[in-house]
């Protein structure tokens, strides 16, 4: 098969043909219609995550199985599957509760323990497949389905995990980014008023076609007034994407009474510290919390609410495709944050 290798960090990719992947028992194979492209990709090309080389990167496939062996579950030849980034053992106790990234044996990701999808084959343990509902056509919208498995299925998990109500004064920090984008639709969707916060104007005009009400540029003097202002004096709920020390007090400052706080992490392991005052902690019960990834039925619930609700514009943004031959174009945008929404590689 045809893959994209990549030999070491900061290195580009090389159109290689290279063995077909053949599934050992509990595996199966899917011939892949479309990768996301995203920043978390991005980290571990330019050497910002380190991983075994060499690598087929990419994890938010669309893909059609081709091959299974043994004990697979449902999954049957000819079926469209997306996957779950986080390889898990399915038997702790936070599998079991249905957290699986808080997996005790946790294998990895996808893309950087086992290889990707930026190939035309992808082997990965059956469980890592995730089938695509019959109300979405992968080989429609290849690209927008692929990434649904985290563009579509993190915000959905922050909303939960923030418990984002109606009506709620939201505001999400980087909010022109690959994630942040799909952040501002979900939380449209779940009708809340929606702030979108970000150091780059350009990306303000599809803030506000994607779901943002107001937007606020975080390079300003008055971006702290800025923000009381547009939550009428303090959020009920801030998710920043970015998780700098700037970002995270900014967003923590911005905080109304019963305010919470989730963070992203950040790019590209980002060890970020920030201050909060204990009294204003106290004083309006704010709670700060981590939100990572998403649970396997959360990408099930994720894909399921896109296909049901296509009129409710959930359907994410993918604005770059290329082939094989464009991929090392779309990192070097995404490496310098000029792209909106996702790119996706489609075969
Ligand atoms: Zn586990």
């Amino acid at each position: 098969m045809k893959a994209l290798m990549l030999h070491g960090p900061g290195q580009p990719f090389s159109l290689e043909t290279v063995d077909d992947p053949k599934p050992s028992p509990g595996e199966a194979v899917a011939k892949v219609i479309a990768c996301g492209a995203g920043l978390t990709v991005q980290h571990v090309k330019a050497g910002r995550t380190t991983v075994p080389f060499p690598r087929i990167l990419g994890h938010e496939i669309a893909a059609e199985i081709v091959e299974t062996n043994g004990d697979c579950g449902s999954l049957k030849a000819g079926m469209p599957v997306t996957a779950y980034f986080y390889l898990t053992c399915g038997h702790c106790k936070w599998c079991l509760i249905n957290r699986q990234t808080l997996c005790k044996n946790f294998g990895g990701y996808i893309g950087r323990a086992c290889d990707g999808g930026y190939a035309e084959y992808i082997k990965l343990p059956a469980k890592n497949f995730v089938p695509i509902p019959e109300t979405l056509n992968i080989y429609e919208n290849a690209a927008e389905i692929g990434v649904i498995c985290d563009a579509i299925a993190t915000p959905y998990k922050v909303l939960r995990r923030g418990r984002i109500a109606p009506l709620e004064r939201v505001a999400v920090f980087g909010a022109g980014g690959g994630l942040g984008i799909q952040m501002l639709k979900m939380a449209r969707w779940a009708n809340c008023h929606v702030t979108a916060v970000d150091v780059d104007k350009s990306k303000f005009a599809a803030c506000l076609e994607h779901g943002a009400d107001i937007c606020v540029d975080a390079t300003t003097n008055d971006a702290h007034e800025a923000l009381l202002d547009a939550s009428g004096g303090g959020f009920d709920a801030v998710i920043d994407f970015v998780s700098s020390t700037k970002s995270l007090e900014m967003a923590a400052d911005s905080l109304g009474t019963g305010g919470r706080l989730l963070t992203l992490g950040g790019g590209g392991g980002s060890k970020a510290d920030f201050k909060l005052n204990a009294m204003t902690l106290l004083n309006k019960e704010i709670e700060v919390m981590g939100s990572r990834y998403c649970s396997y039925q959360e990408v099930l619930e994720s894909l399921q609410l896109v296909g049901e609700q296509a009129d409710k514009g959930l359907m994410p943004l993918v604005t770059r495709t290329s082939g094989f031959d464009g991929l090392e174009d779309i990192h070097n945008d995404l490496e310098h944050s000029r792209i909106t929404g996702r790119a996706a590689l489609v075969l």
